[in-house]
Protein backbone atom coordinates (compact mmCIF):
# COMPACT_ATOMS: atom_id res chain seq x y z
CA UNK A 1 0.00 0.00 0.00
CA UNK A 2 1.29 3.35 -0.93
CA UNK A 3 2.12 5.65 2.30
CA UNK A 4 0.00 9.31 2.12
CA UNK A 5 2.41 11.85 1.47
CA UNK A 6 2.70 14.49 3.86
CA UNK A 7 1.11 17.67 2.34
CA UNK A 8 3.66 20.76 4.66
CA UNK A 9 6.85 20.63 5.04
CA UNK A 10 8.97 17.74 6.39
CA UNK A 11 12.08 17.67 7.73
CA UNK A 12 15.22 17.79 4.91
CA UNK A 13 16.18 14.53 5.68
CA UNK A 14 12.35 13.10 4.86
CA UNK A 15 10.97 12.45 1.76
CA UNK A 16 7.20 13.42 1.31
CA UNK A 17 6.44 9.88 1.75
CA UNK A 18 8.46 9.79 5.46
CA UNK A 19 11.51 7.69 3.75
CA UNK A 20 14.71 8.76 4.00
CA UNK A 21 16.32 11.13 1.66
CA UNK A 22 20.11 10.83 1.61
CA UNK A 23 22.38 13.88 1.35
CA UNK A 24 25.16 13.56 -0.61
CA UNK A 25 26.49 16.71 -0.12
CA UNK A 26 29.41 18.72 -2.97
CA UNK A 27 31.68 20.40 -0.99
CA UNK A 28 32.68 23.71 -1.40
CA UNK A 29 36.04 25.13 -1.11
CA UNK A 30 36.88 28.65 0.16
CA UNK A 31 37.75 30.39 3.35
CA UNK A 32 35.28 29.09 5.96
CA UNK A 33 36.30 25.26 5.27
CA UNK A 34 39.42 26.36 4.99
CA UNK A 35 39.56 27.97 8.84
CA UNK A 36 37.39 24.90 10.06
CA UNK A 37 39.25 22.51 8.63
CA UNK A 38 41.89 23.81 10.69
CA UNK A 39 39.72 24.11 13.88
CA UNK A 40 38.67 20.27 13.18
CA UNK A 41 41.89 19.25 13.03
CA UNK A 42 42.70 20.62 15.90
CA UNK A 43 40.09 19.33 18.02
CA UNK A 44 40.41 15.81 16.73
CA UNK A 45 44.10 15.98 17.83
CA UNK A 46 43.38 17.24 21.43
CA UNK A 47 40.39 14.72 21.60
CA UNK A 48 42.73 11.72 20.76
CA UNK A 49 45.49 13.16 23.00
CA UNK A 50 43.78 14.70 26.32
CA UNK A 51 43.06 11.01 27.55
CA UNK A 52 46.64 10.73 27.78
CA UNK A 53 47.24 13.97 29.81
CA UNK A 54 47.63 13.79 33.37
CA UNK A 55 47.76 17.27 35.74
CA UNK A 56 48.81 16.79 39.31
CA UNK A 57 48.57 12.97 38.79
CA UNK A 58 45.40 12.68 37.68
CA UNK A 59 43.45 12.80 34.26
CA UNK A 60 43.31 15.87 32.72
CA UNK A 61 39.89 15.14 32.13
CA UNK A 62 37.79 11.96 33.42
CA UNK A 63 34.28 11.31 34.42
CA UNK A 64 35.15 8.53 36.05
CA UNK A 65 31.82 6.30 35.97
CA UNK A 66 32.79 3.77 38.11
CA UNK A 67 34.36 5.49 41.30
CA UNK A 68 31.68 8.44 40.24
CA UNK A 69 34.25 10.90 40.19
CA UNK A 70 34.80 14.20 37.83
CA UNK A 71 38.51 14.80 37.66
CA UNK A 72 38.93 18.27 35.65
CA UNK A 73 42.48 19.25 35.19
CA UNK A 74 43.82 18.53 38.58
CA UNK A 75 40.39 19.35 40.41
CA UNK A 76 38.33 16.29 41.50
CA UNK A 77 34.54 16.55 42.26
CA UNK A 78 32.72 13.21 43.90
CA UNK A 79 28.83 12.12 43.23
CA UNK A 80 28.85 13.14 47.04
CA UNK A 81 29.83 17.19 46.24
CA UNK A 82 26.25 17.80 45.21
CA UNK A 83 26.72 21.64 45.55
CA UNK A 84 29.76 21.58 43.94
CA UNK A 85 28.62 19.44 40.67
CA UNK A 86 25.12 21.66 40.33
CA UNK A 87 27.53 24.80 40.45
CA UNK A 88 29.41 23.41 37.58
CA UNK A 89 26.54 21.92 35.65
CA UNK A 90 25.33 25.93 36.02
CA UNK A 91 28.23 27.37 34.59
CA UNK A 92 28.51 25.49 31.53
CA UNK A 93 24.60 25.67 31.40
CA UNK A 94 25.23 29.58 31.46
CA UNK A 95 27.61 29.50 28.86
CA UNK A 96 26.29 27.55 26.42
CA UNK A 97 23.01 30.23 26.78
CA UNK A 98 25.71 33.01 26.14
CA UNK A 99 27.92 31.90 23.53
CA UNK A 100 24.66 31.01 21.21
CA UNK A 101 23.16 34.11 22.02
CA UNK A 102 26.16 35.75 20.85
CA UNK A 103 27.49 33.36 18.19
CA UNK A 104 24.46 30.93 17.30
CA UNK A 105 25.35 27.61 16.17
CA UNK A 106 29.18 27.89 15.60
CA UNK A 107 29.45 25.18 18.15
CA UNK A 108 27.44 23.19 15.84
CA UNK A 109 29.21 23.61 12.21
CA UNK A 110 32.43 24.40 13.65
CA UNK A 111 33.76 22.20 17.15
CA UNK A 112 30.73 19.78 17.99
CA UNK A 113 32.84 16.33 17.74
CA UNK A 114 29.54 14.90 15.21
CA UNK A 115 30.59 17.70 12.53
CA UNK A 116 34.51 17.35 13.50
CA UNK A 117 34.43 13.56 12.74
CA UNK A 118 31.69 13.49 9.82
CA UNK A 119 33.15 16.48 7.73
CA UNK A 120 36.82 16.37 8.39
CA UNK A 121 37.09 11.69 8.92
CA UNK A 122 33.94 10.21 7.45
CA UNK A 123 33.12 12.55 4.33
CA UNK A 124 36.10 12.56 2.87
CA UNK A 125 37.07 8.75 3.06
CA UNK A 126 33.59 8.12 0.98
CA UNK A 127 34.38 10.86 -1.60
CA UNK A 128 37.61 9.65 -2.08
CA UNK A 129 36.16 6.07 -2.37
CA UNK A 130 32.71 6.55 -4.01
CA UNK A 131 33.24 9.73 -6.30
CA UNK A 132 31.39 13.00 -6.49
CA UNK A 133 27.69 12.93 -5.34
CA UNK A 134 26.27 12.43 -8.48
CA UNK A 135 28.41 8.87 -8.45
CA UNK A 136 27.44 8.12 -5.23
CA UNK A 137 23.51 8.33 -6.00
CA UNK A 138 24.38 5.77 -8.82
CA UNK A 139 25.39 3.18 -6.64
CA UNK A 140 22.76 4.23 -3.83
CA UNK A 141 20.58 3.53 -7.28
CA UNK A 142 22.42 0.22 -8.31
CA UNK A 143 22.03 -3.22 -7.12
CA UNK A 144 24.54 -6.04 -5.64
CA UNK A 145 27.68 -4.96 -3.56
CA UNK A 146 30.39 -2.86 -4.65
CA UNK A 147 33.87 -3.15 -3.79
CA UNK A 148 34.15 0.33 -3.11
CA UNK A 149 31.21 0.53 -0.84
CA UNK A 150 32.54 -2.63 1.13
CA UNK A 151 35.74 -1.26 1.46
CA UNK A 152 34.32 2.06 2.99
CA UNK A 153 32.42 0.28 5.75
CA UNK A 154 35.48 -1.66 6.41
CA UNK A 155 37.39 1.48 6.92
CA UNK A 156 34.73 2.94 8.85
CA UNK A 157 33.96 0.19 11.12
CA UNK A 158 37.90 0.27 12.00
CA UNK A 159 37.37 3.96 12.77
CA UNK A 160 34.18 3.59 14.60
CA UNK A 161 36.20 0.60 17.24
CA UNK A 162 39.14 3.65 17.20
CA UNK A 163 36.75 6.66 18.18
CA UNK A 164 34.80 4.84 20.72
CA UNK A 165 38.22 3.69 22.86
CA UNK A 166 38.84 7.39 22.87
CA UNK A 167 35.37 8.28 23.85
CA UNK A 168 35.26 5.54 26.45
CA UNK A 169 38.96 6.94 27.68
CA UNK A 170 36.89 10.14 29.26
CA UNK A 171 34.71 7.86 31.28
CA UNK A 172 36.53 4.75 32.31
CA UNK A 173 40.22 6.07 31.61
CA UNK A 174 43.20 4.78 29.41
CA UNK A 175 44.60 2.33 32.21
CA UNK A 176 41.08 0.61 32.73
CA UNK A 177 40.35 0.80 28.90
CA UNK A 178 43.58 -1.31 27.79
CA UNK A 179 43.16 -3.54 29.87
CA UNK A 180 39.70 -3.92 28.57
CA UNK A 181 41.09 -3.81 25.00
CA UNK A 182 44.33 -6.12 25.50
CA UNK A 183 42.86 -8.98 27.61
CA UNK A 184 40.39 -11.93 26.04
CA UNK A 185 36.76 -10.67 25.97
CA UNK A 186 35.89 -13.65 27.82
CA UNK A 187 37.97 -12.40 31.30
CA UNK A 188 36.14 -8.70 30.58
CA UNK A 189 32.89 -9.23 28.78
CA UNK A 190 31.37 -6.58 30.57
CA UNK A 191 34.33 -4.52 29.06
CA UNK A 192 34.20 -5.80 25.68
CA UNK A 193 30.64 -5.18 25.28
CA UNK A 194 30.61 -1.70 26.31
CA UNK A 195 33.93 -0.76 23.43
CA UNK A 196 31.51 -3.23 21.09
CA UNK A 197 28.52 -1.03 21.89
CA UNK A 198 29.49 2.00 21.37
CA UNK A 199 31.93 1.07 18.91
CA UNK A 200 28.73 -0.41 16.46
CA UNK A 201 26.29 2.95 17.76
CA UNK A 202 29.67 5.22 16.09
CA UNK A 203 29.73 3.20 12.99
CA UNK A 204 25.71 3.79 13.01
CA UNK A 205 26.10 7.33 13.49
CA UNK A 206 28.60 8.35 10.92
CA UNK A 207 27.72 5.51 8.62
CA UNK A 208 24.00 5.99 8.57
CA UNK A 209 21.99 8.14 10.65
CA UNK A 210 24.25 11.41 10.31
CA UNK A 211 22.71 14.81 10.11
CA UNK A 212 19.38 13.30 11.26
CA UNK A 213 21.56 13.05 14.87
CA UNK A 214 21.55 16.96 14.54
CA UNK A 215 18.42 17.45 13.58
CA UNK A 216 16.50 14.79 15.46
CA UNK A 217 18.63 13.40 18.56
CA UNK A 218 20.53 16.64 19.55
CA UNK A 219 18.42 19.00 21.99
CA UNK A 220 20.93 21.50 21.50
CA UNK A 221 19.56 22.17 17.58
CA UNK A 222 16.05 21.55 19.17
CA UNK A 223 16.58 24.91 21.74
CA UNK A 224 17.29 27.87 19.25
CA UNK A 225 14.32 29.24 19.02
CA UNK A 226 14.67 29.94 22.53
CA UNK A 227 18.68 30.39 22.74
CA UNK A 228 18.75 32.58 19.62
CA UNK A 229 17.50 36.15 19.85
CA UNK A 230 16.65 38.79 16.59
CA UNK A 231 20.52 40.04 17.06
CA UNK A 232 22.29 36.51 17.28
CA UNK A 233 24.89 35.54 15.04
CA UNK A 234 23.45 32.93 12.04
CA UNK A 235 24.38 32.24 8.45
CA UNK A 236 21.71 33.79 6.48
CA UNK A 237 20.61 34.88 3.08
CA UNK A 238 20.39 38.75 2.24
CA UNK A 239 16.64 38.53 0.65
CA UNK A 240 16.81 42.54 -0.28
CA UNK A 241 19.66 42.16 -2.07
CA UNK A 242 19.30 38.73 -3.85
CA UNK A 243 15.93 38.79 -5.08
CA UNK A 244 13.95 38.60 -7.58
CA UNK A 245 16.20 35.35 -8.20
CA UNK A 246 16.52 34.03 -11.74
CA UNK A 247 19.16 32.67 -14.09
CA UNK A 248 21.52 34.53 -15.86
CA UNK A 249 20.14 33.06 -19.44
CA UNK A 250 16.59 33.64 -19.23
CA UNK A 251 16.36 36.56 -17.00
CA UNK A 252 13.34 38.19 -15.78
CA UNK A 253 11.02 40.45 -17.76
CA UNK A 254 10.05 42.13 -14.93
CA UNK A 255 10.43 45.71 -14.60
CA UNK A 256 13.04 46.81 -12.69
CA UNK A 257 16.10 45.93 -10.79
CA UNK A 258 17.20 41.52 -10.36
CA UNK A 259 18.15 40.65 -7.82
CA UNK A 260 22.21 39.14 -7.54
CA UNK A 261 21.00 35.57 -6.60
CA UNK A 262 21.29 33.65 -10.00
CA UNK A 263 19.51 30.67 -8.91
CA UNK A 264 22.14 28.45 -9.01
CA UNK A 265 21.24 25.93 -6.02
CA UNK A 266 25.19 25.87 -5.47
CA UNK A 267 24.95 26.78 -1.73
CA UNK A 268 21.48 24.24 -1.58
CA UNK A 269 24.29 21.33 -3.26
CA UNK A 270 26.77 21.80 -0.84
CA UNK A 271 24.69 21.82 2.40
CA UNK A 272 25.09 18.79 4.63
CA UNK A 273 21.40 19.25 6.01
CA UNK A 274 20.02 18.91 2.73
CA UNK A 275 18.80 23.01 3.44
CA UNK A 276 17.90 25.94 0.98
CA UNK A 277 19.05 28.63 3.19
CA UNK A 278 17.08 30.86 1.28
CA UNK A 279 14.23 30.36 2.66
CA UNK A 280 15.44 31.91 5.74
CA UNK A 281 16.77 30.18 9.19
CA UNK A 282 15.89 26.90 10.02
CA UNK A 283 16.01 24.42 12.50
CA UNK A 284 18.27 21.93 10.14
CA UNK A 285 21.02 24.80 9.83
CA UNK A 286 23.95 23.41 12.04
CA UNK A 287 25.97 27.09 11.26
CA UNK A 288 29.07 25.12 8.77
CA UNK A 289 29.44 27.56 6.70
CA UNK A 290 28.89 25.85 2.97
CA UNK A 291 26.69 27.71 1.61
CA UNK A 292 28.67 30.87 2.17
CA UNK A 293 32.03 29.33 0.21
CA UNK A 294 29.67 28.13 -2.45
CA UNK A 295 28.18 31.42 -2.70
CA UNK A 296 30.99 33.63 -2.03
CA UNK A 297 33.02 31.57 -5.48
CA UNK A 298 29.27 32.55 -7.11
CA UNK A 299 29.86 36.10 -6.65
CA UNK A 300 33.44 36.40 -7.46
CA UNK A 301 32.32 34.33 -11.34
CA UNK A 302 29.64 36.65 -12.35
CA UNK A 303 31.49 39.50 -10.41
CA UNK A 304 29.42 40.79 -8.02
CA UNK A 305 30.15 41.36 -4.34
CA UNK A 306 30.54 38.64 -1.82
CA UNK A 307 28.57 37.92 1.06
CA UNK A 308 24.61 37.28 -0.75
CA UNK A 309 25.22 34.55 2.03
CA UNK A 310 26.94 35.45 5.15
CA UNK A 311 27.24 35.42 8.98
CA UNK A 312 24.57 38.14 9.51
CA UNK A 313 21.38 38.36 12.24
CA UNK A 314 17.73 38.24 11.72
CA UNK A 315 18.17 42.51 12.34
CA UNK A 316 20.81 43.02 10.36
CA UNK A 317 19.01 41.50 7.52
CA UNK A 318 16.01 43.55 7.65
CA UNK A 319 18.96 46.67 7.43
CA UNK A 320 18.60 47.27 11.24
CA UNK A 321 22.01 47.65 12.94
CA UNK A 322 23.77 45.03 15.28
CA UNK A 323 24.26 45.72 19.25
CA UNK A 324 26.11 43.76 21.31
CA UNK A 325 24.41 44.66 24.34
CA UNK A 326 21.01 43.33 24.74
CA UNK A 327 18.79 41.80 27.63
CA UNK A 328 20.77 38.52 27.59
CA UNK A 329 24.19 39.75 26.80
CA UNK A 330 23.81 41.36 29.75
CA UNK A 331 22.15 39.14 31.98
CA UNK A 332 24.19 36.10 30.69
CA UNK A 333 27.53 37.29 31.87
CA UNK A 334 26.38 38.73 35.11
CA UNK A 335 24.89 35.34 36.25
CA UNK A 336 27.92 33.42 34.88
CA UNK A 337 30.19 36.14 37.44
CA UNK A 338 28.27 34.94 39.95
CA UNK A 339 27.90 31.40 39.49
CA UNK A 340 32.04 30.85 38.76
CA UNK A 341 32.66 33.57 41.87
CA UNK A 342 30.18 31.13 44.24
CA UNK A 343 31.86 27.83 42.68
CA UNK A 344 35.64 29.21 42.97
CA UNK A 345 34.88 30.03 46.58
CA UNK A 346 33.58 26.72 47.58
CA UNK A 347 36.26 24.81 45.49
CA UNK A 348 38.24 26.48 47.99
CA UNK A 349 36.69 26.01 50.94
CA UNK A 350 36.96 23.06 53.00
CA UNK A 351 39.07 20.35 52.00
CA UNK A 352 38.18 17.65 54.55
CA UNK A 353 34.18 17.24 56.00
CA UNK A 354 33.91 16.71 59.63
CA UNK A 355 31.16 14.52 61.09
CA UNK A 356 30.69 13.72 64.88
CA UNK A 357 29.16 10.35 64.86
CA UNK A 358 27.41 8.56 67.77
CA UNK A 359 29.68 6.40 69.94
CA UNK A 360 29.44 2.54 70.12
CA UNK A 361 29.97 0.31 73.41
CA UNK A 362 29.92 1.61 76.76
CA UNK A 363 29.44 4.90 76.29
CA UNK A 364 31.12 6.02 79.35
CA UNK A 365 33.65 4.41 82.42
CA UNK A 366 34.51 6.17 85.81
CA UNK A 367 38.36 6.18 86.15
CA UNK A 368 39.93 5.31 89.29
CA UNK A 369 40.85 9.32 89.92
CA UNK A 370 36.87 9.94 89.69
CA UNK A 371 37.04 11.66 86.21
CA UNK A 372 34.59 10.08 83.97
CA UNK A 373 35.47 9.06 80.33
CA UNK A 374 33.31 9.30 77.64
CA UNK A 375 33.78 8.16 74.03
CA UNK A 376 33.85 11.09 71.44
CA UNK A 377 33.87 9.55 67.40
CA UNK A 378 35.36 12.16 64.80
CA UNK A 379 34.86 10.68 60.82
CA UNK A 380 37.29 12.48 58.81
CA UNK A 381 36.28 12.07 54.73
CA UNK A 382 39.68 13.70 53.10
CA UNK A 383 38.31 15.32 49.94
CA UNK A 384 41.62 16.36 48.20
CA UNK A 385 43.52 14.40 46.03
CA UNK A 386 46.50 13.45 48.12
CA UNK A 387 47.54 12.38 51.32
CA UNK A 388 46.64 14.40 54.31
CA UNK A 389 47.75 14.35 58.18
CA UNK A 390 45.22 15.54 60.69
CA UNK A 391 45.69 15.82 64.55
CA UNK A 392 42.77 16.52 66.88
CA UNK A 393 42.59 19.00 70.34
CA UNK A 394 40.35 20.17 72.69
CA UNK A 395 39.28 23.52 72.26
CA UNK A 396 38.33 25.98 75.18
CA UNK A 397 38.31 23.00 78.01
CA UNK A 398 40.57 23.33 80.25
CA UNK A 399 39.11 20.86 82.89
CA UNK A 400 39.05 18.17 80.45
CA UNK A 401 42.00 15.67 78.98
CA UNK A 402 41.86 14.12 75.44
CA UNK A 403 43.28 10.47 75.40
CA UNK A 404 44.00 9.25 71.85
CA UNK A 405 45.45 6.26 70.60
CA UNK A 406 48.40 8.30 68.41
CA UNK A 407 49.16 11.69 67.41
CA UNK A 408 48.24 12.09 64.35
CA UNK A 409 46.35 10.47 61.49
CA UNK A 410 47.24 9.98 58.33
CA UNK A 411 44.60 9.88 56.28
CA UNK A 412 44.76 9.16 51.89
CA UNK A 413 42.97 11.63 49.02
CA UNK A 414 39.47 10.81 48.55
CA UNK A 415 39.06 8.28 51.53
CA UNK A 416 37.56 8.45 55.25
CA UNK A 417 38.68 7.59 59.37
CA UNK A 418 36.71 7.34 61.98
CA UNK A 419 38.90 8.55 64.81
CA UNK A 420 38.40 6.30 68.31
CA UNK A 421 38.56 9.43 71.21
CA UNK A 422 37.98 9.39 74.83
CA UNK A 423 37.71 12.63 76.73
CA UNK A 424 37.81 12.97 80.38
CA UNK A 425 36.04 15.31 82.46
CA UNK A 426 35.06 15.88 85.85
CA UNK A 427 32.21 13.66 87.01
CA UNK A 428 30.42 17.36 88.17
CA UNK A 429 30.43 19.04 84.54
CA UNK A 430 27.54 16.87 83.53
CA UNK A 431 24.52 18.58 82.87
CA UNK A 432 21.44 15.93 83.10
CA UNK A 433 24.00 13.41 81.86
CA UNK A 434 25.33 15.28 79.02
CA UNK A 435 28.57 17.72 78.78
CA UNK A 436 29.53 19.34 75.68
CA UNK A 437 33.04 19.83 74.45
CA UNK A 438 34.84 21.89 72.02
CA UNK A 439 37.49 19.58 69.56
CA UNK A 440 39.59 21.65 67.15
CA UNK A 441 40.29 18.96 63.81
CA UNK A 442 43.15 20.44 61.49
CA UNK A 443 45.09 19.06 59.24
CA UNK A 444 49.30 19.90 57.91
CA UNK A 445 47.79 21.95 55.06
CA UNK A 446 45.73 24.65 57.23
CA UNK A 447 42.29 23.02 57.01
CA UNK A 448 41.01 23.52 60.99
CA UNK A 449 37.26 23.14 62.19
CA UNK A 450 35.96 23.26 65.54
CA UNK A 451 32.91 20.61 66.32
CA UNK A 452 30.92 20.33 69.40
CA UNK A 453 30.62 16.90 70.79
CA UNK A 454 27.98 16.21 73.18
CA UNK A 455 30.06 13.41 76.15
CA UNK A 456 27.18 11.04 77.53
CA UNK A 457 27.95 10.62 81.51
CA UNK A 458 26.75 9.66 84.54
CA UNK A 459 22.38 10.36 84.42
CA UNK A 460 22.91 11.54 88.24
CA UNK A 461 25.64 13.72 87.74
CA UNK A 462 23.56 16.90 87.96
CA UNK A 463 24.62 19.80 90.09
S1 LIG B 1 24.69 30.02 -4.36
FE1 LIG B 1 24.16 32.16 -4.21
S2 LIG B 1 23.59 32.68 -6.29
FE2 LIG B 1 23.52 30.47 -6.21
S3 LIG B 1 21.41 30.01 -5.64
FE3 LIG B 1 22.56 30.15 -3.73
S4 LIG B 1 22.25 32.25 -3.09
FE4 LIG B 1 21.70 32.17 -5.25
S1 LIG C 1 22.28 26.28 5.36
FE1 LIG C 1 24.45 26.72 5.03
S2 LIG C 1 25.31 26.94 7.08
FE2 LIG C 1 23.31 25.95 7.29
S3 LIG C 1 23.81 23.78 7.32
FE3 LIG C 1 23.31 24.32 5.21
S4 LIG C 1 25.30 24.83 4.28
FE4 LIG C 1 25.60 24.79 6.48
Amino acid sequence: MTPPLATERVLSTLNQDGTRHWIHPRLAAGRFLRGRKVVGYALIAMFLVLPFVHVGGRPALLLDVLTQELSVFGAVFKATDGYLMMLLGLIIVVTVFLVTALFGRVWCGWACPQTVYLEHVFRPIERWLEGSPSQRRKLDAARGVHGRRVLKWLIYAALSFVLANVFLAYFVGVDRLATWVLVSPLQHPGGFMTVAGVAALMLFDFGYFREQTCNVACPYGRLQSVLLDRQSLIIGYDTRRGEPRGKPKKHLPVIGERGDCIDCSACVAVCPTGIDIREGLQMECIGCAQCIDACDAVMDRIAKPRKLIGYTSQDELEGKPRRLLRTRTILYPVLLAGVTGLFVWALGGETTQVHVERAQGPIFVELPDGMISSQARIKLDNETDEERSYAVHLSRAPDAKLRTPQVTWQVQGGRSMTLPLFVDVPRSSFVHGKRVVSLRVADDRGFARIVEVTLLGPEGAVP
